[in-house]
């Protein structure tokens, strides 16, 4: 009993289980050096918010530009590529020269939120620092020919379990970043966001977390084990795709509306720093939403359609960006009425219909591993090329 306490101490120190504190980028890095000792000179963290390199050795954070200026071409395209990310205000991973990795993440306040508007800065920019990283530590978290989503899926199942070991299982907060990515794909136009849809797999991590033990993991198991999780409960393309097409009427009328409503446009107005009203007074494009919903015969458009509606009804989802573009969520009052009323009546027993034929439909959809297409043999020219210069392995 003695031992078994202590073990699960030791294991709970080491995963940073327990701690409850504001994002500190430093020791975010010091603490992947010590659980991973082979990549202190191989994987170099930059912060895009102070324009600095992040080392707990001086000596070593004075060397990485120099390190990396050995190839110049190479390091003109990592420039280029933190500019890019900075004026997104946006973090990513990336394949730097000779075989290293650079994590570049932005850590300004107005970054996009991952777990959601609502949340807490310091845990959203570690839940962010923890995503880049997954992506470059977990088997199958670079982005790949073999799947549009499987490199997201893996970075954001990683994520999601050290926010459990560091927050609690009872946190909410991945709850809401389930429910602010199936907004985005439901409500924004273009493929990006069937990339990083990763909610049929992060959903069935929130019913199998109770039982995975996932503090008694070290930082090096979690991530072994997030990989090999999300890899075979990764969805095949074409269920991924199917749900964002789903809901194209929707999200050009949403579109539509938001130009006739003079949104102002530009990365940066997304807050309502200046007074400005975030929300469209008109529910044309959420009435198309609602039709969706109840007319579809996908159980998975029906499953996320009515999760995002429901959020929209209840006002817990507000505006959203499509790269620089601000996208408005609906007044809290313009989907009330008559009309509203009788949405919510109709949703909830089709939700309940809904939840009696969940079991099957998941089975189907997640419950078998996914086998990835056979593909040609020999080495592959797209990947060749992904690997010989500066790229992007997730962001
Ligand atoms: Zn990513």
């Amino acid at each position: 009993m003695g031992a078994l306490l202590l073990d699960f101490s030791a294991a709970s120190t080491q995963n940073g289980g327990g701690r409850q504190k504001g994002f500190d980028y430093d020791a975010a890095v010091a603490e992947t050096y010590r659980a991973f000792p082979e990549l202190k000179d191989r994987l170099f963290f930059y912060d895009l918010g102070k324009d600095c390199w992040v080392h707990p050795d001086p000596q070593m954070q004075a060397e990485i530009p120099r390190r990396l200026a050995e190839a110049p071409g190479q390091y003109d395209i990592l420039k280029n590529r933190m500019e890019h990310f900075k004026a997104e205000k946006n973090s990513c991973a990336m394949y730097g020269p000779d075989g290293t990795r650079v994590i570049m993440l932005y850590t300004g306040g107005d970054t996009l939120a991952q777990l959601g508007p609502n949340a807490d800065k310091a845990q959203n920019l570690q839940f962010t620092f923890d995503h880049e990283l997954g992506h470059v530590i977990c088997r199958n978290g670079g982005r790949s020919l073999d799947s549009l989503t499987r490199h997201e899926n893996v970075a954001d199942t990683y994520a999601a379990m050290r926010h459990f070991q560091r927050y609690g299982l009872d946190s909410p907060m991945i709850a809401q970043q389930i429910l602010w990515r199936a907004q985005r794909v439901v409500s924004l136009t273009g493929m990006r966001h069937a990339e990083h849809f990763t909610g049929f797999v992060t959903e069935k991590l929130l019913a199998d977390k109770d039982r995975m033990g996932l503090d008694k993991l070290s930082i090096a198991q979690t991530a072994q084990l997030a990989g090999a999780y999300a890899t075979q409960h990764t969805p095949p393309d074409m269920q991924v795709k199917n749900l964002a097409s789903e809901f194209n009427g929707f999200q050009k009328t949403l579109e539509q509306q938001n130009v006739q409503a003079g949104t102002p446009g530009l990365l940066g107005a997304a807050q309502d720093e200046d007074g400005n009203d975030e929300s469209l007074k008109s529910d044309t494009a959420f009435r198309a939403l609602a039709q969706t919903v109840l007319a579809t015969k996908s159980a998975d458009a029906l499953h996320w359609g009515a999760k995002v509606l429901d959020a929209y009804m209840n006002g817990l989802l507000g505006a959203t960006r499509n790269g620089k573009i601000l996208v408005k969520g609906p007044a809290p009052e313009i989907l009330s009425g008559p009309y509203w009323q009788n949405i919510r009546r109709t949703l909830d027993v089709v939700t309940a219909h809904e939840k009696t034929d969940n079991k099957p439909r998941i089975l189907m959809a997640n419950g078998q591993p996914y086998a990835p297409p056979e593909r040609e043999k020999g080495p592959c020219p797209t990947k060749r090329m992904l690997m010989a210069r500066p790229s992007l392995i997730g962001k």
